[in-house]
């Protein structure tokens, strides 16, 4: 049996769709989760992430992505790329071809170009209308976690988590970061630890929403941790979820999310504000399942 979990209502399916295609032509489990981040990156009608997706505050898009393998924790991260996708595969090159981590902004897009990446305009006629409009209204008419809120939502980010037999776990993420943000932000999806985390003798955790808070949480490993301690993946991520609303005053600005999955195939999230929808997908059938907030 493999599993797959993809977030958010609108990638997910996208995510979804490529990582089965990958997997029914004997792709291995991180290079399915691959293909489905890449998938997303690379469409440029989704606004989540890559492509397409929505800039920074000089309207230039800064990429970041991490993929982490349960079997070894080994992990590649990028951050802050610059007109190169999909990121994922880049983060994926510098897991399995480098001995560091993290490349970030222009030397990783160098790291990209070495590898056979091709640099491209990533924006569009679309984005550069939103971008254009949020110049004009900087209160922001397009912010996407308004949409998360009133459910008709994409995110910034689409986090995979990925469990086959063996048990062997894969956790990654790609994303756009908050839309608007300040050139050079970087939030929690590329941090081992904050946006994935994956431990083949627990389980892996994932996470999406309001960067900063997740990564002062340490969101993914919390939560991966809390089911090395017994916690099943839903009270693991409403454990992370009400430990955060705790401790930090801006847990609740904006939704921060955490979705976990055991090594037995058990599923949960949570969301500090609002409702999450997570899709699962248990060898090619899948469910879009909504987690709110007021269940953590
Ligand atoms: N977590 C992402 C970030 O803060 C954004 C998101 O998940 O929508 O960069």
């Amino acid at each position: 049996m493999t599993t797959l979990l993809a977030t958010w209502r609108e990638p997910g399916p996208i995510a979804l769709e490529a990582a089965w295609a990958a997997r029914t032509r004997g792709l291995d489990l991180k290079s399915t989760i691959e293909a489905g981040l890449a998938a997303c990156e690379l469409d440029p009608t989704l606004i989540a992430i890559g492509l397409g997706s929505l800039p920074n505050a000089d309207g230039e898009l800064e990429l970041d992505a991490a993929i982490m393998d349960g079997r070894d924790l080994s992990a590649g991260a990028v951050c802050s790329v610059r007109g190169i996708v999909p990121v994922i595969s880049i983060a994926k090159k510098v897991m399995e071809e480098t001995r560091h981590v993290m490349l970030s902004g222009e030397q990783a897009r160098r790291f990209a170009i070495s590898k056979g990446f091709r640099p491209q305009n990533l924006m569009t006629e679309e984005n550069c209308r939103r971008y254009a409009e949020w110049l004009d209204t900087p209160e922001g008419t397009t912010d996407s976690y308004h949409h998360a809120i009133d459910g008709n939502n994409h995110g910034d980010t689409v986090t995979m988590l990925g469990l086959e037999d063996g048990p062997h776990t894969v956790a990654a993420s790609s994303t756009s970061g908050l839309q608007w943000k300040l050139p050079g932000r970087v939030g929690d999806s590329p941090i081992v630890g904050a946006g994935i985390y994956a431990d083949d003798e627990v389980g892996c955790a994932g996470a999406t929403g309001l960067g900063e808070e997740l990564w002062k949480a340490c969101a993914s490993f919390r939560t991966v941790e809390a089911m090395r301690r017994g916690l099943s993946p839903l009270e693991a991520c409403r454990d992370t979820i009400r430990q955060m609303k705790r401790r930090q005053v801006h847990a609740t600005d904006m939704p921060c999310v955490v979705l976990a999955m055991n090594t037995a195939g058990e599923v949960g999230a949570a969301t500090t504000i609002g409702e999450f929808p997570l899709w699962i997908s248990r060898d090619g059938t899948s469910e879009l399942k909504i987690y709110t907030a007021d269940e953590a």
